[in-house]
């Protein structure tokens, strides 16, 4: 079985999570490949529950790159098939293409690996999305998510701007607007 990758998360209270993240250039160095690599790895050890109790892990599906520092427009997002098998996104210098009019929340409310405290409210996410991105060799790619996918996207393309979910949180009205939207 794999090592943990050493990656240390920045709480919300960092400034970095605030700040909006860079356009990246092509080739990345091998370095930055490796630390994608290093995220999928963590991500997917995470959602593992032996793995997760081994090494008091959080579970996360998404991870952006200002999270550990890096003020890079790059996130990854792993998607759990059950199985011990897992779907890698790798998504560099995003841009939304185009969305759907239809709002969906996350029912049980959004989590990140930044944000070490309990939270209440629903953020409103586009239930499907076209992307265009690049991948880690620098090849441009389309891509259309859905659904958690798609949450798991707007979620990370927040961080890249050094938006939060719960800066999307009504305050006074956490749950405003609830019933003009999916639940999922
Ligand atoms: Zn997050």
């Amino acid at each position: 079985m794999k090592n943990l990758p050493n990656i240390k998360i920045l709480d919300e209270s960092d400034k970095r999570l605030h700040q909006k993240s860079e356009e990246v250039t092509f080739p990345l160095d091998k370095e930055t490949i490796k630390t994608i690599y290093d995220c999928l790895d963590y991500l997917e050890m995470s959602q593992d529950e032996e793995m997760a109790e081994k090494y008091d892990l959080r579970a996360g599906m998404g991870l952006s790159f200002c999270q550990i520092g890096i003020m890079k427009r790059i996130f990854v997002v792993s998607e759990d098939f059950g199985d011990r098998t897992f779907g890698r996104y790798i998504v560099i210098n995003p841009k939304v293409i185009s969305h759907s009019e239809e709002l969906i929340y996350v029912g049980e409310g959004e989590g990140c690996l930044s944000v070490n405290r309990p939270t209440e409210g629903i953020v409103p996410r586009y239930a499907r999305m076209r992307i265009k991105a690049y991948d880690e060799n620098g090849c441009e790619y389309e891509i259309r998510v859905r659904e958690d996918i798609s949450v798991a996207f707007q979620h990370e393309l927040d961080h890249l701007d050094g938006i939060l979910f719960t800066d999307k949180i009504d305050k006074k009205n956490p749950f405003k607007d609830r019933n003009k939207m999916r639940e999922i």
